[in-house]
């Protein structure tokens, strides 16, 4: 494979979860040096030691992205260690409850949104001041097809992922004087991996007119709601933010690249 990245740092927020560990595994293939960050520890831990076993070089920081000093703190400290950082893969996400709007739990919604907007404007922000100063940054923001059309019972994902979309399109804007890019992936429904279980067994217990009340009925709904009628492998996901940070991209910022199926 191609070293595209051989001389880089990539930090991967939601580094522990299944598409986060599934992209540095792929731009440590193509030579990147790896940070990864997530809240939860155990997650990390399985995470480095399946990437080092492919050889990569890695190194887990456990932060909470909403805790504005604790992520400085892991920023700092991962400077420290690999010297700096070129690539951004922002990326944790927090799917939330499943219900209609009307019944939808408010301090979920109050949390989804602090994860997925607050947490990922604080990485944002704290990376790219790092980026302004050397003038240099590639970032790729995860956001979702729920951030491109409304999901029935994920009023906050939803709202979250709209709000991803947007804050990538001004940050791309406010950073490109500082030879920044800033992009966005939207995926559809990926699997296998906890996400698309998860919603799979929410959308059923959810008992709204869209989606049957049987698991195995919902996943097949929403595989049949797709063009290639599958769902998305995760590593299919890789290409498209390996090639958004690489140099084949240089004249793109601001765009979202949907990973729908079609
Ligand atoms: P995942 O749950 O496996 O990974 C998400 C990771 O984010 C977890 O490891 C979690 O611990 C971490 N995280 C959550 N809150 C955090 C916080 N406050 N600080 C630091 N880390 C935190 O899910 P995934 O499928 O790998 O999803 C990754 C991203 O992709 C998310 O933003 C998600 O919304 C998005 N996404 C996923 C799918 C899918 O079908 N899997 C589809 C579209 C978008």
């Amino acid at each position: 494979m191609s070293q595209r990245f051989r001389d880089s740092t990539v930090l991967v927020t939601g580094g522990g979860g299944d598409i986060g560990r599934v992209i540095a595994a792929r731009l440590a293939q193509e030579g990147a040096t790896i940070a990864l960050l997530d809240i939860d520890q155990h997650k990390l831990d399985s995470a480095v030691a399946w990437l080092s076993e492919q050889g990569a070089n890695v190194a887990g920081f456990c932060a909470d992205i909403t805790d504005v000093k604790a992520l400085e703190q892991a920023v700092d400290t991962i400077i420290e260690r690999f010297g700096s950082i070129e690539l951004l893969f922002n990326n944790a996400g927090y799917q939330g409850a499943f219900q209609p709007l009307h019944k939808y739990p408010a301090d979920d919604f109050a949390q989804v949104i602090n994860i997925n907007v607050v947490g990922a404007f604080n990485v944002l922000r704290v990376v790219s001041q790092h980026m302004v100063e050397r003038q240099f940054g590639r970032i790729v923001n995860t956001a979702s097809m729920a951030g491109v059309q409304g999901t029935p019972n994920m009023a906050a994902y939803s709202a979250s992922k709209f709000a991803m979309v947007g804050l990538s399109e001004t940050a791309a804007k406010d950073l490109a004087p500082y030879n920044i890019r800033v992009n966005a992936i939207s995926p559809g429904f990926m699997g296998p991996g906890f996400m698309w279980e998860r919603q799979v067994e929410l959308q059923a217990k959810a008992h709204s007119q869209y989606y049957s009340t049987d698991p195995a009925e919902v996943a097949e709904q929403m595989i049949n709601s797709t063009p290639m009628r599958r769902y998305g492998a995760l590593e299919e996901i890789a290409g498209s933010v390996a090639y958004l940070m690489s140099d084949d991209a240089s004249y793109i910022t601001g765009i979202n690249i949907p990973i729908a199926g079609g």
